[in-house]
């Protein structure tokens, strides 16, 4: 962490670069057994998703494209509330493509079960989601997440794409901010 310069604003790395990288080798392993003979399209959500997208479709072997997508949650705070707006949309018709959704973290899951079902209404042949982070309160929401990289406590968390105010999203790992950070 002192290569970041950022040492001072972090509390503790709560998964490491290794751990991230190790775990995308089996989710990628997963998803080509599952992809088998067919091409998928995958989708991902800027901005925070940036980095798994590139780490993850890079360890896939399973033919693929690749698009973005860029929505914004209306919420008050810190809690999403299930209404979105689209600042980006697809520049790929979705008529019969198998969709992986590439997320960074699912919390309350109202921002991809909104997409979900957007994306579904557009014609695909499957959409399926892949995290890298869950957190528990996703647990309560109807909503079928088929590759999830790692379960977290119901901390805020920041890096591998992962912002607070738009910073910290190039660290290489994920981790918790010290309590100055938040101007406390
Ligand atoms: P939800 O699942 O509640 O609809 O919203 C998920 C979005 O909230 C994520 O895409 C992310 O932008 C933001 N979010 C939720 N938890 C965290 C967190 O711990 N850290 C950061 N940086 N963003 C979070
Ligand atoms: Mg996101
Ligand atoms: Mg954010």
């Amino acid at each position: 962490m002192d290569s970041t310069d950022m040492g001072e604003d972090l509390k503790e790395i709560l998964i490491t670069e290794e751990q991230i990288s190790s775990r995308l080798d089996e989710l990628a392993a997963e998803i080509d057994r599952d992809y088998e003979g067919r091409e998928i399209l995958v989708i991902g959500v800027l901005k925070g998703a940036v980095m798994v997208m590139a780490d993850l479709t890079r360890k896939l072997h399973t033919p693929l494209t690749m698009d973005w997508m860029a929505v914004s949650s209306y919420g008050s705070g810190t809690r999403s509330s299930g209404v979105v707006r689209i600042l980006k949309d697809l520049e790929t018709d979705l008529e019969g493509r198998h969709v992986l959704i590439i997320e960074d973290i699912v919390d309350s899951g109202l921002t991809l079960s909104w997409l979900k079902t957007n994306l579904e209404s557009r014609g695909p042949a499957s959409v399926e989601i892949a995290t890298l982070l869950r957190k528990p309160d996703a647990a309560s929401v109807d909503i079928d997440v088929e590759y999830v990289g790692f379960d977290i406590p119901n901390e805020f968390v920041v890096g591998y794409g992962l912002d607070y105010d738009q910073k910290y999203r190039n660290l290489p790992f994920i981790g918790t901010l010290a309590p100055h950070v938040y101007g406390g």
